[in-house]
């Protein structure tokens, strides 16, 4: 690291206290630019680094809401609008109790190069709550959505920001969000994405995070003249990303073995398969239940619940070929990292937002595996976003095979560019630096064109 990036990232935690997801999120961007800025001194000169890093606008706001029995609850609400020197703010609403204007903002950072890894026109952003949507009834979740809507309405739009998903957000928030900002604007615009198939959603939208990361991880092993076909893989996670995960691996002929939630894991050696899934997503999707009782319903799973003073997730600890975290930030430590290259994988794949520590992830370039770091590898779902945004545009609706090819399509050429932007900046098999290197230099000449503002 140069003393330059070194002096930046300090005064990046000194002017940030308290998120340190966020300086971690910078700092390993920063770490992989430090050979961009020797080659590009115009970078340094018009400070773009330094406006990176600050978002162009922060939203705060009070979500007061009356649940069924007349008490009051107030969460928080932000929307963090990153970057928009190549396109509108665009990135997914997180409701989760740890929720943080830190994690968010950590989250919109990655968004902006992700989004310019897709190569369509999308700037970056990020929103959400400390609402926690587990546990609540239907009304509930409306009426907080639809409170929440009411001041969001007013920063967002077709041409100025439009949110999706995250963690807490799938189609039913989605569906009540639309519905509020429907009402309120008097207008039927595709503000968000993720949208019901009803009402100017798009096909693939739900499977496009999955799915895009086992193309990404099958573009990967194809480096290495290698398939799925009889690998063993361990999946994080029980929701959207996790779901679709096992989906694409099972038929490209590989054997999902674990799944998890935020109580414990299942570690099935029979492998999870069509049966099996749809099982998990009913449990998942319509009864909102534990992956605990997958265990219950299938003799050949065994169950581990969560045990958060443990020094390592003993998830990441079974023999196997692949690994992809698609639950949380920060779910794969060092030791995870150790345990992982000690039980045979070769092929770390990331559904989920910055799963893996810094520690983690020099353990895995170390190695030399073949690791796809999230901005590039989970870039599938903003990807699709920006393809229902344009079926939006144009009053149109393309079948699940066209999404499905121009999804593919992308992550392939995600996937050029961060081996070809690697090899070119002298590390080869980098896919960090590759990914970093790669979405940054078109959102910094955006930027350069733009001038100071
Ligand atoms: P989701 O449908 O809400 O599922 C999240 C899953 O992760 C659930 O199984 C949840 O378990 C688990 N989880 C959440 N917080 C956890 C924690 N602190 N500890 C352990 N497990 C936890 O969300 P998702 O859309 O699949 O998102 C998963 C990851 O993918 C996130 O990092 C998200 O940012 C990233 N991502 C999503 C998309 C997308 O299109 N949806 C796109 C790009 C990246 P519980 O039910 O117990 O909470």
């Amino acid at each position: 690291m140069s003393q330059y990036v070194k002096d930046l990232m300090a005064e990046v935690v000194a002017k940030n206290p308290s998120e340190p997801e966020f300086h971690q999120a910078v700092e390993e961007v920063l770490e992989s630019l430090s050979i961009v800025l020797d080659r590009h001194p115009e970078y340094r000169a018009a400070k773009v680094l330094e406006r990176l890093v600050e978002p162009e606008r922060l939203i705060t706001f009070r979500v007061p809401w009356v649940d069924e029995q007349g008490e009051v609850h107030v969460n928080r609400g932000y929307r963090i609008e990153m970057n928009s020197a190549i396109g509108p703010y665009k990135g997914g609403l997180r409701f989760h109790p740890s929720v943080t204007q830190g994690i968010l903002k950590f989250l919109a950072f990655e968004q902006v190069f992700k989004n310019s890894l897709t190569t369509l026109p999308m700037g970056g952003g990020k929103g959400g709550s400390d609402f926690d949507p587990h546990g609540k009834s239907d009304m509930q979740v409306m009426r907080f959505c639809q409170a929440f809507m009411s001041e969001l309405f007013r920063h967002i739009g077709p041409n100025t920001d439009v949110p999706a998903g995250d963690i807490g957000v799938g189609g039913r928030e989605i569906g009540y969000l639309f519905g509020q900002y429907k009402k309120l604007r008097n207008e039927f615009t595709g503000i968000l994405t993720g949208k019901g198939l009803n009402w100017g959603g798009s096909l693939i939208r739900p499977e496009a995070t999955g799915y895009g990361s086992v193309y990404f991880a099958a573009e990967m092993l194809q480096t290495r003249n290698d398939t799925f076909e009889g690998k063993t893989c361990l999946v994080s996670g029980s929701g959207n990303v996790a779901q679709y995960t096992v989906e694409k691996i099972n038929q490209l002929g590989g054997k999902v073995v674990t799944l998890s939630d935020s109580s414990g894991y299942i570690y099935d050696e029979a492998g999870i398969d069509a049966e099996k899934l749809a099982f998990v997503m009913e449990l998942k999707n319509v009864k909102r239940g534990r992956i605990k009782e997958y265990a219950e319903k299938y003799s050949s799973a065994v169950y581990t619940p969560a045990d958060s003073n443990a020094e390592f997730n003993p998830l990441w600890n079974h023999k196997a070929d692949c690994a992809f975290p698609s639950a949380t930030q920060n779910e794969i430590n060092g030791k995870d990292a150790q345990n992982l290259i000690n039980n045979g994988v070769t092929v770390v794949s990331e559904g989920a937002n910055m799963p893996t520590t810094l520690e983690g992830v020099n353990i895995f370039l170390d190695n030399k595996i073949l690791y796809g770091p999230a901005k590039a590898a989970n870039a599938g779902g903003v990807a699709v976003s920006g393809l229902e945004m344009s079926q939006n545009s144009m009053r149109y609706s393309w079948t699940r095979e066209e999404v499905d090819q121009k999804l593919h399509g992308i992550m392939k050429s995600i996937h050029k560019t961060c081996v070809d932007t690697a090899e070119r900046f002298g590390t080869p098999g980098n896919y960090v630096n590759g990914a970093n290197i790669g979405g940054f230099l078109k959102v910094a000449d955006s930027m350069m064109d733009q001038g100071v503002v």
